[in-house]
């Protein structure tokens, strides 16, 4: 198959599809890699990596969607993409549907196959796509949010774990998933004393047997968080329901009720957010205020750490380009459920009831 590694053109994405490891893999099953040049130097490889690797480099991205099959990307295609995107093209990347209808119109317009990292899913319902982003994350929730916190940066003046004499902050988070998990571990480490809330009680215990003692769990409904987002510094969004646009969980007339200089960071933003006043922003322009809360609400926050997130990404995403590649997406689909249920837009029809229900479109 002839497969192609755009450049990222999103704001301040540095990732990249492929590294070169994932590039000498392909090539070694006699598939033809091209990479638009410098498409991996924001994540630390250059052209001549790629090209010792076995990838042809082609300048513009223009060349690699005109000549690719399957065109594997990180994020989304954005507007200036949608023209260059042909009939029948194999799209391997993240799109997240339910948040954007123009996204979803677009791809049906230009009638190619969409398969989505985020709904590539395991019979035991985990997003094996999904999960090395969130893991990367989360962790980074509590490193922005440690920092928005500091008072230059309109936070209430906190520091996160203390010191002796004088009492941690207290950072809750909504969603006890991946995200959650790797936000609880990091703010405990820090010294934070954290709560986090689920809707699943088997995940509740499950979390209650392995986080530190500063790490309590409570059932998330709205009379619980209306109760603590009162007193708590830092507010982390992490709840998913897949493929369907996340609960507002917080309300807009919450805010009024939390104190000035709390920070709240929805890393659920990509799924629409799960803080009614969310909106999403970038990493150039991270965060906005509303009646005294600092909201952060990147969407693509693994994009400020590339070196780590495309690694990460690449491990998780190359068994399953290979099988799409060896085989072809409907072989492939038809061989695996788990990449089956990736497929979201084929050939200008919706084939995702998540994506369906967020837009009413004839599934
Ligand atoms: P996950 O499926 O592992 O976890 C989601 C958790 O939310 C589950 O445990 C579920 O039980 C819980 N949940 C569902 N409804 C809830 C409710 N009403 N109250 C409390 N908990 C509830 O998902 P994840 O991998 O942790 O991802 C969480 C979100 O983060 C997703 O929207 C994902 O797309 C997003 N994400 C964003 C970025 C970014 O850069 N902004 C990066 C990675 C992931």
């Amino acid at each position: 198959m002839v497969i192609g590694v755009p450049k990222e053109i999103k704001n301040n994405e540095n990732r990249v599809a492929l590294t070169p490891a994932g590039v000498q893999e392909l090539v070694k099953f006699n598939h033809t890699l091209y990479v638009q040049s410098t498409a991996g130097i924001g994540s630390g490889f250059s052209d001549d990596e790629y090209r010792a690797a076995g990838a042809e480099i082609l300048p513009t991205i223009e060349d690699v969607y005109g000549i690719a099959d399957m065109i594997m990307k990180v994020k989304e295609p954005i507007a200036p993409e949608y023209g260059l995107i042909r009939e029948n093209q194999l799209l391997f990347t993240y799109f997240h549907f339910a948040s954007s209808r123009e996204l979803t119109e677009a791809m049906i317009e230009r009638r190619a196959v969409c398969l989505a990292y985020e709904t590539v899913e395991k019979a035991d319902r985990s997003l094996p796509l999904l999960i090395p982003m969130s893991e990367v994350a989360g962790r980074m929730a509590i490193q922005e949010g440690a920092k928005y916190l500091e008072k230059p940066l309109k936070g209430r003046g906190i520091l996160l774990g203390g010191v002796p004499g004088v009492p941690p902050a207290k950072v809750l988070i909504l969603g006890g998933g991946v995200v959650g998990t790797q936000a609880a571990k990091m703010a405990a480490g820090l010294g934070a004393q954290v709560t986090i809330l689920d809707v699943s009680l088997p995940r509740l215990r499950y979390l209650s047997d392995i986080m530190p003692a500063n790490v309590i769990t409570r059932m998330s409904n709205d009379y619980t968080i209306r109760e603590l987002v009162k007193d708590h510094d830092l507010i982390v969004g992490a709840v998913l329901i897949p493929g369907a646009k996340a609960p507002n969980l917080i309300t807009r007339d919450m805010l009024k009720t939390m104190r000035p200089g709390t920070v709240l960071v929805d890393v659920a933003v990509d799924q629409g957010g799960c803080i009614e006043t969310c909106k999403p922003t970038t990493h150039e322009n991270p965060t906005y205020i509303i009646d005294d809360v600092v909201h952060y609400c990147v969407a693509n926050m693994p994009g400020a750490v590339p070196y780590t997130s495309t690694q990460a990404l690449t491990n998780a995403t190359l068994p399953y380009a290979l099988q799409l590649a060896n085989k072809g997406w409907q072989q492939a689909c038809q061989d695996s459920a788990e990449l089956r249920l990736g497929l979201n837009v084929v050939q200008g029809e919706v084939v995702y009831q998540g994506v369906s229900d967020a837009f009413n479109l004839p599934y």
